[in-house]
């Protein structure tokens, strides 16, 4: 039986890997071991894991020796550990952040990293991006409506009506669908803007305002994906964005490009005519902003703008985003038993592998355009 190690993330994270039910799901093809605590910041506790099958180790030190395959949500190990024979699984966002991966070099180690998963109809159970996503995009929009200086919903009271607050939501894929949901659920006046037609519909559909810039190009071949625009194209959006984000009270960024640094889509000097207290919160952070203001991990105010640009607001809802992980995390792991004997022939494997035996293998890391550091 092979043995499993399941990770206490490192920092502040309150996620999970692994919940007890993942335990559960898991245990027919691995000896589960779990290092203590690491489930309680989001409801999971030792007993829980211990009922459901897995054995508690007291520290990390420990549980990676006696595991072949390491487990974690984007928590690495320290240098110094003897790191030989083991597999480490995680979401590492490898293609934005390459210093994450120094610790497995040169050693006999293997890591996979599931945002790389291909977005394929045989790989959707182990799609962590979308979980990742779906609640950032809900919790963008309570972070948002809790920094604002509005109510969200329309309010009649004895002393006036309060118009229902405007929200725009720039990129409508899987995060940006569901803040629009979420806006709209709160009551807001939602309008959102995307490169892909196929999202008017979808806009529409939810409810809100679908604003149409016309000239855009999309490519068939990406997989669904948007891809890069012409700088004219980008100017004609920025011209168009600036009109409406002066309107907006909150703004919502999730524009990306697999691979690629996100697309600037509002402009510094947008920010400066925009209302004191507008909130801005850009999911796209992590991959260089899609608000030419922000900064990676910090919230800055910039004459009364707050412009958000955490990359994780998952921890606010660590039980919820956890259930999902270790739903994926599971669904991966059990693929992984059944079809590592071929792995060579496996679009899956191949393009979650990142460094076979301490070598990085994978080509969009390997070609340093695409690393964003
Ligand atoms: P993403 O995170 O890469 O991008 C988010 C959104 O930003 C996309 O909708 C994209 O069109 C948009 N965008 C890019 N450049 C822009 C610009 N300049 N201006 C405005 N918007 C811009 O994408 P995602 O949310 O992970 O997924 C996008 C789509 O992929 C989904 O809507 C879906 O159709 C498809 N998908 C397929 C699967 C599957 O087959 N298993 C799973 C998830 C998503």
């Amino acid at each position: 039986m092979k043995k499993l190690g399941v990770l206490k993330e490192i920092n502040s994270d309150k996620i999970v890997s692994l919940s007890p039910i993942g335990v559960e799901k898991l245990k027919n093809n691995f000896t589960i071991r779990v290092e203590k605590g690491a489930g309680i910041a989001s409801g999971y506790t030792d007993e829980m894991y211990k009922t459901s099958g897995a054995e508690i180790i007291e520290t990390k030190a420990e549980l990676i020796e006696k595991s072949d395959f390491i487990l974690s949500f984007g928590s690495l190990v320290e240098e110094g550990q003897n790191l030989d024979n083991k597999t480490f699984i995680g979401f590492y966002n490898v293609l934005n952040n390459n210093a994450v991966i120094q610790p497995y070099l040169n050693s006999t180690t293997d890591v996979y990293s599931l945002d790389l998963i291909p977005r394929s109809t045989i790989a959707q159970p182990m799609d962590i991006i979308s979980s990742v996503a779906s609640i950032s995009g809900y919790q963008a929009v309570l972070t948002a409506a809790e920094m604002s200086h509005m109510v969200v919903p329309m309010v009649t009271s004895a002393g006036g009506t309060l118009r229902p607050a405007k929200f725009l939501i720039l990129g409508a894929g899987v995060a940006g669908l569901q803040a629009i949901a979420t806006a709209k659920r709160l009551g807001a006046s939602v309008k959102a803007f995307d490169v892909r037609s196929s999202t008017k519909n979808e806009i529409k559909s939810l409810g809100a305002e679908f604003i149409e810039i016309e000239g855009s190009v999309e490519n068939k071949d990406a997989g669904g994906y948007a891809i890069e625009q012409s700088e004219e194209y980008l100017k004609l959006v920025n011209e168009r964005i600036a009109k409406e984000s002066i309107e907006a009270d909150v703004i919502i960024t999730t524009a990306k490009i697999p691979g690629k640094k996100a697309p600037t889509l509002i402009l510094k000097s947008t920010v400066e005519l925009m209302k004191p207290g507008t909130v801005i919160i850009d999911l796209a952070a992590e991959n260089g902003g899609n608000c030419e203001l922000t900064k990676r991990n910090e919230i800055i105010d910039y004459n009364g703008v707050h412009i958000i640009g955490l990359v994780s607001l998952l921890n606010r809802c660590s039980n919820s985003i956890s259930y999902l992980l270790s739903n994926n995390f599971s669904s991966f792991l059990n693929y992984f038993v059944s079809h590592i004997e071929n792995e060579k022939d496996n679009e899956i494997l191949k393009a979650t592998k990142v460094i076979d035996q301490g070598r990085i293998i994978n080509q969009q890391l390997l070609k340093k355009e695409n690393i964003l550091l």
